[in-house]
């Protein structure tokens, strides 16, 4: 009788942290179901991870997950951070890394006696279409994990028909008009909501981009998003007649005691200290994200407003977080003053910890998708200020879907972040607060036994080991 071998999945996440880290989280809960892990980054975010310290510990805890990496097609000391470097992979990723890939995978198929063997399964990320190329020409299965909001993913399917109708790019005149051409969304969206790529030129490159690879991930055998019915079930079952599968799983979450987290900066846990001497619900936390980037003016406005709000504050400033007008710009020195007293200022922080930590009652987010999940699990209700991608539409549905926070888009001047700053942490908090209870609560059943993702999960782990057989 021929013995079902043990699946071997092959993830492959777009370099950047908000595809790694769901992603990561993914590859540790199939490796728990017993699965033969390889995870492939690029070869400078394999090395980020290298250099964590907690990484020995890690392997030795999951031996039979392999991380491996291919390179991106740029010089090593070519600068890897920010927003630019994310435009240069749009452009170069596919033509860089495919080639390493096919490699990597026929070696993997000639293991034949090894225990791990060539990959079951792909999992590649939906930025990452040249996965889909490579899993049909080796005639491998693949499923395709795209780690935005199912919202954003049914608008990104609307693109090309909003360019044919003349609404996009998105003029500073129309930003307030509604958006009526997309299904279950009429009565959500305006202009301005669309995601960031809809304010580029027509045939600009990023959009071109964007448009290819959504329709490609059409291709996939399968479609896992990070979120779940209870959270976008208008835009989850649009999307269900494009797909003969979608596994929504989410919100993943980094189990503290027995994860990696996939960051790959290491965390300055010393905000930790912190919040544990301050008092309950009294601390905003502000993040922007690995990506995000703000001028000196913009975050002036910023510091005058939180400051004048009167509230405490923890705020993540990534060392490339403010730009000047020679590259990445130093913190103005303003932001010391005042921070002493009531503020903590740190690099990175251990942002699941810190959310789900009682002295913290607001978060002052970008928006990016993760960082949404993330603060609704924990029941923090939030401000957006949203920049680029998925992050327009995600602060669309916190003000208008979900209904725990404030959209803050398009401004930041610091009257405007004062007020609603007060309005989160005082004036509104209790109207804030029972909305924000109601979609936390919803959103942990999903991922609790029985749940609508729990039970997805399940099923795609069944259906991967049925591929094995
Ligand atoms: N993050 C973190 N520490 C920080 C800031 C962010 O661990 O100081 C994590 C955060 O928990 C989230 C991810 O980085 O999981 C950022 O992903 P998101 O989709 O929110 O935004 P992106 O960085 O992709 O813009």
């Amino acid at each position: 009788m021929e013995q079902t071998r043990v699946p071997h999945v092959l993830l492959l996440p777009f370099p950047a942290q908000g595809h790694i880290k769901p992603m990561l989280i993914l590859a540790e809960l199939l490796s728990h179901a017993g699965f033969q892990v390889t995870f492939v980054n690029t070869d400078h975010n394999h090395d980020s991870l290298l250099r964590r310290t907690d990484i020995t510990a890690f392997c030795k805890r999951f031996p039979n997950f392999l991380f491996s990496s291919i390179p991106d097609g740029l010089p090593s000391d070519h600068p890897r951070s920010g927003i630019q470097y994310i435009r240069y992979l749009f452009g170069s990723i596919k033509e860089a890394s495919k080639p390493a890939l096919c490699q990597l995978l026929i070696s993997l198929k000639e293991e034949t006696g090894s225990q791990r063997g060539p990959p079951t399964c792909i999992i590649t990320d939906g930025l990452m279409s040249y996965g889909i190329d490579v899993a049909e020409e080796l005639q491998i299965p693949v499923i395709a994990f795209r780690t935005c909001s199912a919202y954003c993913l049914w608008v990104y399917f609307h693109i090309s028909k909003l360019v044919g109708e003349g609404e996009i790019p998105v003029s500073d005149e129309n930003l307030d008009k509604p958006v009526a051409c997309i299904s279950g969304l009429e009565n959500v969206l305006r202009l301005r909501d669309l995601p960031s790529i809809c304010r580029y030129p027509k045939g600009n490159p990023v959009l071109q981009f964007f448009i290819g690879e959504t329709t490609a991930l059409t291709r996939a055998s399968a479609l896992i998003l990070n979120t779940s019915h209870e959270i976008e079930r208008p835009a989850i079952s649009k999307l269900g007649p494009l797909f003969t599968n979608i596994y929504t799983i989410g919100p993943l979450r980094a189990s503290p005691s027995d994860s990696f987290n996939g960051v790959l900066l290491q965390e300055d846990r010393s905000c930790m200290t912190w919040l544990d001497s301050q008092p309950s619900r009294s601390v905003l936390y502000i993040s922007f994200g690995s990506l995000v980037i703000l001028t000196r003016d913009q975050i002036l406005e910023f510091w005058h407003g939180i400051v004048n709000s009167g509230k405490r504050f923890l705020w993540v400033i990534r060392s490339d977080l403010i730009i000047g007008e020679s590259g990445t710009g130093t913190v103005p020195v303003e932001l010391d003053q005042g921070t002493e007293e009531r503020g903590c200022i740190v690099g990175w922080a251990p942002q699941e910890e810190v959310l789900g930590h009682p002295a913290v009652a607001g978060f002052l987010t970008h928006s990016g998708w993760n960082s949404t999940m993330e603060s609704m699990v924990a029941g923090v209700p939030m401000i957006c200020w949203p920049q680029l991608a998925d992050q327009q539409v995600n602060s669309r549905g916190v003000s208008e879907v979900w209904k725990n926070g404030f959209d803050m888009k398009d401004t930041c001047d610091r009257s405007t972040v004062e007020k609603l700053v007060r309005d989160l942490m005082e004036d509104k908090r209790e109207e804030i607060m029972e909305s924000t209870d109601k979609i936390a609560k919803m959103a942990r059943e999903a991922v609790k036994e029985g749940g609508s993702s729990y039970t997805n999960l399940e099923k795609l782990i069944e259906d991967i080991k049925s591929m094995a057989s």
